[in-house]
């Protein structure tokens, strides 16, 4: 349990120190900032669709390193998704958050449900994934 901890704390240092997709894009086709004021954690994450599917997905903030770590994994899970799909996906992490899904442990993802052992840091989770909900509800389809 303790070296599973432990690979779990690696993802996640891992993708704090490199995050992917980190960087603006202008003009986004959705672009949304979220703050979470509990633990002072921001990110702004963007996205362009094509042909209903994002092509781009990145996201800039500052912050702790579960939330920063966060929206660099979710960058990752959203590549290439549609509004449905997206929307599912975040879905399933929030349902995890809370206690109520599982992703397998071979999935980068897994290593952030620790984090609900600390009922404080559940927003820095969520930031991310709550920010780009936002931007799929202003969305027009
Ligand atoms: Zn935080």
């Amino acid at each position: 349990m303790n070296m599973l901890r432990e690979l779990y704390t690696q993802t996640i240092m891992d993708h704090y120190q490199r995050p992917r997709n980190r960087g603006a894009l202008a003009d986004a086709d959705l672009e949304e900032h979220l703050l979470n004021p509990l633990c002072g954690d921001e990110v702004t994450v963007y996205a362009n669709f094509r042909d209903g599917k994002a092509t781009e997905v990145k996201f800039e903030g500052r912050g702790c390193s579960i939330s920063q770590a966060s929206a660099s994994m979710m960058t990752e899970r959203l590549l290439g998704k549609s509004h449905g799909e997206a929307e599912a996906e975040i879905e399933q992490f929030r349902a995890m958050m809370v206690g109520k899904e599982d992703f397998p442990e071979t999935e980068d993802l897994a290593a952030l449900k620790g984090v609900i052992q600390y009922p404080s840091r559940v927003k820095c989770a969520t930031l991310a994934w709550t920010a780009f909900q936002k931007g799929l509800e202003q969305q027009e389809v």
